[in-house]
């Protein structure tokens, strides 16, 4: 699903009813805050905290409510009745009680997770974990209300285009159809269709996010983080542990 513009894409007959949803933009700052409030943090479907701001397509005037792009895809098939979009969109999943919050990237306080990467390393209380070129790759910072989700933000760029801001304070907002989202149970997975940009996580513990496998093309520098460890244009590089600093590692 792509955070294009909003318009006639994504209507859903059912049942001989309509219920149009369609990507809200564009969409003021204080409508993002409204909205995720009302959605509580994250898609009003799945709970997924890694989501777009939707309205019921043909209502300018409705109220903007939050869907991930698993949710988008699936109610863009007809997957879903429009009753149930109208009732997840007034109740949605994240404030009802019995929600399986442990895969979801929401808070325990104030805290934001451990960032542990493949060969062991630890990054505790570390607000972006990896910078490139003094860009800030993977950021995350604790969401004001406590137990609110973790406000996360990512960077990749695939070959022969520029970086982009993909995900923006836990907004999934790609420039293109070319980039990906997926999310199965705690594993979420960031992607690009040329096969040049990834990042794949498990959110294995409500403090720890483990990185499984991270590689994107950032100017003249391509960076791969895997089983094989670091690499940095194709030379390894040591990710250290540390401890409450601004940034975990400038590559
Ligand atoms: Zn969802």
């Amino acid at each position: 699903m792509v955070a294009g513009e909003g318009g006639a894409q994504g209507i859903v007959p059912y049942g001989g009813s309509v219920m149009p949803v369609a990507i809200a933009l564009p969409i003021s700052e204080a409508e993002r805050t409204e909205a995720r409030s009302r959605s509580g943090g994250a898609c009003v479907r799945c709970g997924c905290t890694i989501a777009c701001f939707c309205r019921a397509g043909g209502e300018e005037a409705s109220p903007a409510f939050l869907l991930c792009p698993d949710c988008m895809a699936i109610i863009e098939r007809g997957g879903v009745p429009a009753e149930t979009i109208a009732r997840l969109r007034d109740v949605p999943v994240a404030i009802q009680a019995g929600l399986d919050r442990s895969p979801l990237l929401f808070t325990v306080e104030e805290q934001i997770p451990d960032i542990v990467f493949p060969g062991g390393a630890r990054m505790t209380g570390t607000y972006c974990p990896i910078t490139v070129d003094a860009r800030p790759l993977l950021s995350f910072r604790p969401q004001p209300v406590p137990g609110g989700p973790i406000v996360m933000s990512l960077v990749l760029g695939a070959v022969d285009e520029e970086p982009d801001l993909i995900v923006k304070d836990s907004e999934w907002r790609p420039a293109s159809d070319a980039w990906h989202f997926e999310r199965r149970g705690n594993r979420y997975r960031f992607s690009h269709r040329s096969g040049t940009a990834l990042l794949a996580f498990a959110h294995r513990t409500a403090d720890e996010i483990a990185i499984e496998a991270m590689r994107g093309v950032f100017g003249n520098t391509i960076l791969e983080i895997g089983e094989r460890g670091t690499l940095l244009n194709n030379v390894a590089v040591t990710i250290p542990s540390v401890r409450s600093q601004l940034v975990g590692v400038h590559l």
